[in-house]
């Protein structure tokens, strides 16, 4: 008897990538409405099958869609917006910022269509999505016909489509309850990664996994940084660090997983996590390279992912697929290592096991959804072909196939793509709208680099305040004098402190001439605490000093405009490569403090001794002013006490040349180098 079906593929050589890797050729499959029903030598299917639509795939490669089990799709419209950069500065100065601006659900639909197009053209099926508006990237996904897992994003910091880590969680819950049971969307929720969460973040979205029976997808151990300061805050390495946080109750999927230990991949192992793996992503932004050999020699479930375009920069399975063997014999030193056979089932069967879909694709078998690609083999760079070993099939694909040699998708039973034609996508549409993008971004992010103030408050966590003050800087032979009249003097103190102050000056030209201050504060010692144990603080600030005064008053009294920007965050590597100044100094000193009432007037009074490089002793007084005729009253005041803390007339004022001297100890560091 005849049985009827919707599509048949024949003249193929078909790889299902099946358990044990079956090949046909010629072969032949069978598909009814979003499934695969027969698979095998079109001899033997012909004479079951008929269908209304049967195509002659002219010898090619048949088989299953490519998955690609990390990314970041609405990046699309991000492409190219800022390269060559450190994780960190990458992440926390462009990205996260040009996100609060501009992503939108209207961003994430665009960007997810315009990654959809390439995907389908590179021959991916199925995708694991990690991103904000969630809903919106299902919908768009849905609405081109692609297989994916679309992971709600959650972070501890405030992002596009939540101030709160609180709603992101609702929100996720929201979206889960919606789009649970969807024939080609499964929701997910996505903790960020253990740098950008909370313990309690990290338990909700487990608790939240489990209870809807949905994946849980997390950047994991992507730098050596991640897990260097995961060790010094919570005392174990990342792996450990989450499964105490409950997360292996449900199915993870944990992309990179660079730096982790034989141990921890048992761990994953035996919690039935998958792992994404991103060759590209972890060269350009030199994260490392994974253990994947060793990982497959546990038996783990490896996918490959090609991560958001923003650190790749594209969505080439193909290039991802020969960028994962070349990097695993590279890094075992064995060119035996990571054949072809392997990797192709990486990014097919064992790919889609790793994102927990190995159910319903990922091979070609009767039961699962018909999601698979014909590879067109007639080209220049495909020939010639041997067969005498049925893995040079495997070899071709990976060692020489490209994605343009992908001509046709299907998705669900669904074509997506029939030679080298897009079915459900506009893409010149595509093309003008994400250049519109670009032009708005371009705009935003030239407009921030202008200044050096609009790029500080651009990072995360940085609050502007801004104070102006009058200050008379004055370089004396020694201490002793000054020490000594204060100590006989009437001037009421009302606090006292020292300090060990390591700076950092980063030096600008223009456009906008400045510097930006890192400082490191260390209190050593409380004058008039009898108690000698008090522990010692370290605080960081980071502060934007404008070059030019404000105004000059008589006896070099100035005055300054500074925005403080406290506490400083990140390191100072991270400034220093996001500022990227044109030269830097570094002044270390130690400074006795007084805050003092002067005439019923607030001073502070500045003793230093700049020892790095060895510059002396600097008298400094200043106040905090608000207004103009205020600033000329204090500044009158300011040459009065320190007429009076010397003794006499300051004789070497050196409050206007100040930073030309630090910018001489800058000059000898450069000479340095
Ligand atoms: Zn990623």
């Amino acid at each position: 008897m005849i049985i009827q079906v919707d599509t048949l593929l024949k003249n193929a050589n078909v790889l299902t990538m099946d358990l044990e890797m079956h090949q046909y050729e010629a072969g032949a499959v069978a598909i009814k409405d979003d499934s695969i029903v027969g698979v095998g030598n079109e001899v033997e299917l012909l004479a079951i099958y008929s269908a209304r639509e049967v195509i002659d795939c002219k010898g090619n490669i048949l088989m299953p869609g490519l998955i690609d089990a990390h990314t970041h799709v609405p990046m699309n419209l991000l492409r190219g917006l800022a390269d060559d950069l450190r994780l960190d500065v990458w992440l926390m100065g462009y990205m996260m910022p040009v996100e609060r601006e501009f992503v939108s659900p209207e961003f994430v639909r665009l960007g997810t269509k315009l990654a959809a197009a390439e995907l389908i053209r590179t021959g991916v099926t199925c995708f694991n999505d990690m991103y904000y508006f969630t809903d919106d990237v299902a919908t768009a996904t849905a609405e081109v016909g692609l297989r994916a897992i679309c992971g709600q994003s959650v972070l501890k910091f405030p992002t596009p489509d939540s101030p709160s880590y609180e709603e992101p969680l609702l929100y996720a819950r929201n979206y889960i309850e919606k789009w649970k049971g969807h024939s080609l969307i499964v929701p997910s929720i996505a903790p960020h990664a253990p740098y950008t969460c909370t313990d309690e973040i990290l338990r909700q979205a487990a608790l939240l996994a489990v209870e809807f029976d949905v994946p849980l997808h997390m950047h994991i151990a992507e730098t050596a940084l991640e897990v260097e300061n995961l060790r010094k805050e919570q005392g174990m390495p990342v792996i450990p660090y989450v499964k105490k946080q409950g997360l292996f109750d449900a199915k993870v999927i944990a992309a990179h997983c660079v730096h982790i230990d034989e141990g921890e991949m048992r761990t994953l192992g035996h919690n039935q996590a998958g792992v994404a793996h991103n060759p590209s992503s972890n060269l350009k932004l030199a994260s490392g390279m994974a253990p994947i050999s060793k990982m497959l020699s546990l038996g783990l479930n490896v996918g490959i992912g090609t991560d958001g375009v923003a650190s790749n920069n594209d969505l080439d399975m193909f290039e991802e697929m020969r960028l994962a063997a070349f990097v695993g014999k590279v890094s075992t030193n064995d060119p035996t290592s990571m054949p072809a056979k392997v990797v192709v089932n990486m990014a097919t069967n064992m790919g889609a096991k790793a994102i927990h879909m190995g159910g319903i694709t990922g091979s070609l078998e009767p039961g699962k959804r018909a999601d698979l690609i014909i590879v067109n083999l007639n080209s220049i760079h495909n020939t010639p072909k041997f067969r005498r070993d049925p893995a040079n099939v495997y070899a071709q694909l990976v060692y020489a196939g490209k994605s343009t040699d992908v001509s046709d998708v299907m998705v669900n039973g669904k074509w997506l793509m029939r030679d080298h034609s897009l079915l459900t996508l506009n893409e010149e549409e595509l093309l003008l709208e994400a250049q519109e993008y670009a032009h708005r971004i371009d705009a935003f992010l030239i407009e921030r680099e202008k200044s050096l103030l609009s790029k500080l408050v651009a990072i995360e966590g940085v609050i502007e305040e801004e104070s102006f003050e009058i200050q008379l800087k004055v370089r004396i032979s020694d201490t002793e004098s000054v020490l000594d009249t204060l100590k006989k003097s009437n001037i009421e103190i009302l606090a006292h402190r020292k300090y060990r102050q390591y700076d950092t000056y980063f030096h600008f030209e223009a456009p906008e001439p400045g510097n930006i201050r890192y400082r490191e504060d260390e209190i050593i010692d409380i004058a008039d605490q009898p108690s000698k144990d008090l522990p010692s603080k370290i605080r960081y600030r980071l502060t934007l000093i404008g070059q030019a005064a404000e105004g000059h008053f008589p006896s070099d009294v100035m005055l300054f405009r500074s925005r403080y920007l406290a506490p400083a965050t990140h390191s100072l590597r991270f400034y220093r490569e996001y500022f990227d100044p044109c030269a830097e100094s570094v002044i270390e000193k130690e400074r006795l403090r007084w805050r003092v009432l002067f005439k019923g007037t607030e001073f502070y009074i500045n003793l230093d001794h700049v020892f790095n490089p060895e510059m002396g002793f600097f008298l400094e007084v200043k106040s905090r002013t608000w207004s103009r005729r205020d600033a000329e009253h204090k500044a009158e005041m300011a040459t009065e006490l320190t007429k009076f803390l010397l003794g006499g007339e300051p004789e070497n004022m050196v409050t206007k040349d100040y930073f030309e001297l630090i910018q001489g100890a800058s000059d000898r560091i450069e000479n340095e180098d």
